[in-house]
Parts: structure tokens; sequence; C-alpha cells
């Protein structure tokens, strides 16, 4: 699992798989592939 926050309308979304590459934002449509992805406890 992985998570990010959006740097535009700093929505969390969430990510079951992969590297973290290819993320849009799903609230604004931004595209956060270069934004570090965390990992939640
Ligand atoms: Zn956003």
């Amino acid at each position: 699992m992985l998570k990010k926050a959006c740097p535009q309308c700093g929505a969390e979304s969430f990510s079951a798989d992969g590297t973290g590459e290819d993320w849009v934002c799903p609230e604004c449509g931004s595209d956060i592939s270069d934004v570090k992805a965390e990992r939640p406890e």
C-alpha cells in the first residue's frame, strides 16, 4: 500500500500496488507521479 498527498488540493490517495508511477490525483486530476509516496502503517 502506498499513499500520496496531492500538492495541488491536499487530497490523499492510495494505491494497493505498483511503484507510485503514473499516479493521478482522484480529486483534481493532477499528475502526482513525481510526489514522494509514503507507506502508511
Ligand atoms: Zn489533487
